[in-house]
C-alpha cells in the first residue's frame, strides 16, 4: 500500500541487490556497502526507518512496480527506459562500463572483443550495451561473480561491467585489470516506486542534506579514497 510518511519513524522497505561490490555485498550475513551506508544516512536525516530486502539486480524494477518495495538501490543506472516505470532520484554516483581482461591479454578496447566472449550481469545496462553488438558473444549471468570465475577459467576473454566494481574486484585478484577507456558515461540513481512521490521528495531531500553537511564526502572517502 501506500506509504504513510504522516506516521512517526515510518518503515520503508529497499531491495538491494547484493553482489555489487563496494555498492552492496553481503559480509557475515549482513547488506552491507556504500549504497547501504547511504540510504541508511538519507533515512536518518529524512525521519525514517529502512527495511532492506534482498534480491536479483533483475527483480528489482518489478518489485517496485508491483509494491513489494518501495525503493531500491543497485548502483542503478538512470536510464530513460527505466525512468518511465519508476522515480529515479537526483544522480549520487557517476559511473561507467570498462572492460576487464587477464594482464597477459592482448585485448586492448572493445574492437579486439570481436568474434571472442564478454562476460556480464543479465539486465544490466553492460548486457544492453552488449547485446547490440552482433560480433561479441555475451555471457550473462545473475551473479557478477560467475562472470569474473569465467574470465579467470577461460571461458570468456572479458568482463564488461560497471568500473567501480570491476575496479574492486582487480584489487583482490592481481591478474586481472581493466584496459582502455570507459565506454559509457551513466550515473546511479536510488529508484522509487511510481506510487511514492513524497518518498522520492524525501530521498533527494536527504540526499541534498548529506551532500551539503559532508556526510556523502565521508562515506565516499570510506568506499573509494585511498
Ligand atoms: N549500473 C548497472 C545497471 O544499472 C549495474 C547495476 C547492478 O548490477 N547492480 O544496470
Amino acid at each position: 500500500g501506500l506509504l504513510n510518511l504522516a506516521k512517526a519513524e515510518p518503515v520503508v522497505k529497499v531491495g538491494v541487490d547484493t553482489t555489487f561490490p563496494p555498492f552492496e555485498m553481503q559480509e557475515h550475513g549482513k547488506v552491507v556497502g556504500f549504497d547501504v551506508d547511504l540510504v541508511n544516512a538519507i533515512a536518518k536525516a529524512e525521519g525514517f526507518k529502512v527495511e532492506w530486502h534482498t534480491m536479483d539486480f533483475q527483480g528489482l524494477i518489478p518489485a517496485l512496480q508491483t509494491g513489494t518495495i518501495q525503493m531500491a538501490v543497485a548502483g542503478m543506472t538512470i536510464t530513460p527506459q527505466r525512468a518511465q516505470v519508476v522515480y529515479f532520484s537526483k544522480p549520487y554516483y557517476h559511473s561507467g562500463q570498462s572492460i576487464l581482461v587477464k594482464k597477459d591479454s592482448p585485448i586492448k578496447d572493445l574492437a579486439d572483443l570481436k568474434g571472442k566472449t564478454a562476460a556480464t550481469k543479465l539486465g544490466t545496462t553492460a548486457d544492453i550495451m552488449l547485446s547490440k553488438m552482433k560480433d561479441i558473444k555475451v555471457e550473462r549471468f545473475t551473479n557478477i561473480d560467475d562472470a569474473y570465475n569465467q574470465l579467470q577459467n577461460g571461458g570468456a576473454q572479458a568482463v564488461v561491467f560497471d568500473n567501480p566494481v570491476n575496479i574492486n574486484y582487480a584489487k583482490t585478484h592481481k591478474n586481472v585489470h581493466t584496459v582502455g577507456k570507459l565506454l559509457t558515461g551513466e550515473d546511479y540513481g536510488i529508484a522509487v516506486s511510481k506510487q511514492d512521490p513524497r518518498l522520492l521528495e524525501k530521498v533527494n531531500a536527504g540526499l541534498e542534506k548529506i551532500l551539503q553537511n559532508g556526510t556523502y564526502l565521508k562515506l565516499y572517502r570510506k568506499y573509494f579514497g585511498d
